[in-house]
């Protein structure tokens, strides 16, 4: 597996039990998790399915900086550019995944809230803030033909 790095300061993480890094944080008391030694509380779920981190590993501002931005400008997009279909829901994460990377500059595969680092979740806002799905659709028919990079695993910026 390639390193794991931690998303607020690029120092090795590895994977520790959750009681080590935070004892307070019940999400985390019972599970293994992948932790920065950095950083105090900068962790992210392992996913043991895929044996690899679910996240970037990062502390709490970051981790909620991620959730705000899913919750309030992300997600209400898919759903919007899904019309609540789950049938849709894919490929209206491809399309706003396509949409985000071209407006910050990064490769379609990077574009995922889950590995942002704070820095990265403030650019996210910025260029998704007032943004309509007829926006992200109008520049997929600008952008038709280029060569589609959607994520491996399909998830995208939802994830
Ligand atoms: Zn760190």
């Amino acid at each position: 597996m390639a390193s794991i790095y931690c998303a607020d300061c690029g120092t090795g993480c590895a994977l520790v039990d959750g009681r080590e890094v935070d004892p307070h944080d019940p999400e985390i008391a019972d599970v293994r998790v992948w932790a920065c030694p950095e950083c105090p509380c900068a962790w992210a779920h392992h996913a043991a399915a895929a044996d690899a981190p679910a996240a970037v590993p990062a502390g709490a501002e970051t981790r909620h900086a991620r959730e705000v931005l899913a919750e309030r400008l992300v997600l209400p997009l898919v759903h919007e550019g899904s019309g609540g279909l789950a049938g849709a829901q894919a490929l209206a994460i491809d399309r706003l995944t396509n949409f985000l990377a071209y407006r910050m500059g990064i490769e379609p595969d990077e574009c995922e809230v889950a590995r942002f680092s704070l820095e990265q979740c403030r650019q996210a806002w910025r260029e998704l803030r007032g943004v309509r799905f007829a926006d992200v659709l109008a520049h997929a028919q600008r952008h038709r033909g280029a060569k589609r990079r959607a994520s491996a695993s399909g998830d995208g910026v939802a994830a």
